[in-house]
């Protein structure tokens, strides 16, 4: 059997390589290393891909972020409500620019924000939601987007683990996610779905003056060059970066595909195991048009381990060199730097709870049966026992 990787850059290399190789080449030999035709031609590519108006490349996922709030005009005091449960950049982003983060629970079967603890939370100093599609599954947007419309709010999208992925609405229309609310990040870091060898990220936006406004900023506010109209910041992408990201986007829809199929044999294995929940393949099970299709894009294959130890579990992996991860292991709001006494434990109750039980599965384009055979029996062996 191969080693089993939890992400297999190198395996998913080697298919790829002759056209990489080249791609890298010729921007060498351009000697145009940022922004310039290479980075242009992948915006356009990627804009067409998602049916969204304007990509923006950026420096990273993170970045992508905080420029989004920045474009949109946020301001110190402003209140962003965002999951308690997600990668710790989309909290950190809305501190830094001194705007007040609000975080709120999540979903226990979707692992997305709580709609219902969103509309708790607003208040009239509130002007921004940030979903993120957690683990590579569509939050809620429907919803989201019908609060943000009542309250008047901005509603970006995280779709750092979501790229490629859909999202089914009531009415049975479909939109990839990252073209849904006011304005999109992503990330391309190696391990993501679409990752590039290196940072870089972008972000979407389907409002004409919303992208002008952020290709100034990731530009340093510049919009006439060495005319600086708005506070901005240096984060622009690699041209070597988009020509890998060139080669890997025609392939993206293949490389869900791949995940989903994984996804779809590790359930199939523990569909009958008591203590394991399995993550759903759905962004919203009792929608009609939803229930028949498959969203998730599985950035992550995500388990909820009950009355079963977790970490007993994650160590008996590692010994038997299957890697794993706990994507997340403590609540934003209990993290150090986001503790705040606005926070009431009690209202976290899911969140506190899932960090006790997650346990993440090897998940890229390149696992193998023998591979999948290996891990489920492992774990289902480890647990029923
Ligand atoms: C990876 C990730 C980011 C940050 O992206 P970087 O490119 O690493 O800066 C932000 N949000 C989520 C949910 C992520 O998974």
């Amino acid at each position: 059997m191969r080693k089993i990787q939890m992400v297999d850059l190198k395996g998913q290399y080697q298919q790829i390589k002759q056209h990489v190789d080249q791609s890298i080449m010729s921007v060498i030999e351009s000697t145009a290393f940022v922004n310039g035709p290479e980075v242009h031609q992948f915006q356009k590519e990627l804009e067409d891909y998602l049916g969204v108006k304007h990509v923006i490349p950026c420096a990273n996922g993170t970045d992508a972020l905080q420029i989004c709030m920045m474009g949109l005009g946020l301001k110190p005091g402003d209140e962003v409500i965002t999951a308690d449960f997600t990668f710790a950049a989309t909290v950190e982003v809305i501190a830094l620019l001194g705007l007040t983060p609000v975080l709120v629970d999540v979903d226990p079967v979707t692992f997305n924000i709580d709609v219902e603890a969103i509309k708790k939370a607003i208040t009239p100093k509130t002007k921004a939601i940030v979903p993120v599609h957690l683990f590579g599954l569509a939050a809620n947007m429907d919803e989201i987007m019908d609060l943000a419309k009542l309250h008047d709010l901005y509603v970006i999208e995280d779709n750092a683990q979501g790229i490629g992925g859909t999202y089914t609405s009531k009415d049975g229309t479909k939109k990839k996610t990252g073209g849904i609310g006011h304005a999109a990040s992503t990330s391309f870091f190696p391990s993501k779905n679409l990752g590039c060898y290196g940072d870089g990220g972008a972000i979407f936006t389907n409002d004409d003056d919303l992208a002008h406004m952020i290709r100034g900023i990731v530009n340093h506010g510049m919009y006439v060059r060495y005319h600086h109209d708005v506070v901005g910041v240096n984060s622009r992408l690699d041209a070597i970066q988009a020509a890998v990201l060139r080669v890997k986007l025609p392939n993206l829809d293949t490389y869900n595909a791949k995940r989903k199929e994984a996804a779809k044999k590790y359930t199939n294995a523990f569909s009958s195991i008591e203590n394991l929940i399995t993550p759903t393949g759905f962004c919203d099970a009792e929608n009609k048009s939803c229930s028949s299709c498959d969203c998730h894009v599985y950035h992550q294959y995500t388990l909820r381990v009950i009355s079963a130890d977790r970490d007993a579990l994650a160590k008996h992996l590692n010994e038997n060199d299957i890697p794993c991860g706990v994507y997340y292991p403590i609540p934003l709001h209990l993290q150090k730097a986001y503790v705040d006494e606005r926070y009431n434990d009690a209202d976290f109750k899911v969140t506190n709870q899932l960090v006790k039980e997650v346990i993440s599965l090897p998940m890229h384009t390149e696992l193998d049966d023998e591979q999948i055979d290996f891990i489920t029996k492992t774990i289902i062996k480890f647990v029923t026992q």
